[in-house]
């Protein structure tokens, strides 16, 4: 854990949130925004923990809301590479959720997610999912990401982990 996620957690732990609902890991904050109506719709479900439900956005410049995707199904890792200025962000990465950090060049091998009309640049938003007697901001029951496709208008799940 960097200086960084100690400070957010600090910071939620201090926060007078009504209801003490989590907000998404610390390390993603600065990237989650408000997720489109389609998109949040796909996302949304019965939980019997916290659903929470956000849109990425870049922060490059306005509007800088399309990405691409980037998936290993079978390790749980997601990226996404920002279609203006091709910053990765690391989603999500199933041994982060299981409180295991990977090494320093152990990243797995990531496949770039494509529309069934080929596309490959998205609006996105994800869904993380919480017990709701959670330890850690990374300590998700399920994280989804639904994308939504800008040539076609196609919205689908592109991936689904559950983190136990
Ligand atoms: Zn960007
Ligand atoms: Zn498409």
């Amino acid at each position: 854990m960097d200086v960084d996620d100690r400070a957010g957690q600090d910071k939620a732990r201090m926060a007078p949130v009504e209801s003490g609902a989590p907000e998404g890991p610390s390390r993603l904050r600065t990237w989650l925004c408000q997720p489109l109506d389609s998109l949040a719709r796909v996302l949304s479900r019965e939980s019997e923990g916290i659903l929470v439900i956000r849109g990425v956005a870049c922060g490059c410049g306005e509007g800088a809301r399309v990405f691409s995707i980037e998936l290993n199904e079978e390790e749980g890792v997601a990226a996404l590479t920002c279609r203006k200025c091709r910053r990765t962000i690391r989603l999500y990465e199933r041994s982060l959720a299981w409180g295991l950090p990977r090494k320093e060049g152990e990243q797995p091998k990531v496949f770039p997610y494509k529309c069934s009309c080929g596309g490959h640049a998205f609006q996105v938003a994800v869904g993380m999912e919480y017990p709701r007697d959670r330890v850690s901001d990374e300590d998700m029951l399920q994280f989804s990401i639904a994308a939504a496709c800008l040539a076609c208008d196609e919205i689908s799940v592109a991936f689904d982990d559950e983190g136990d």
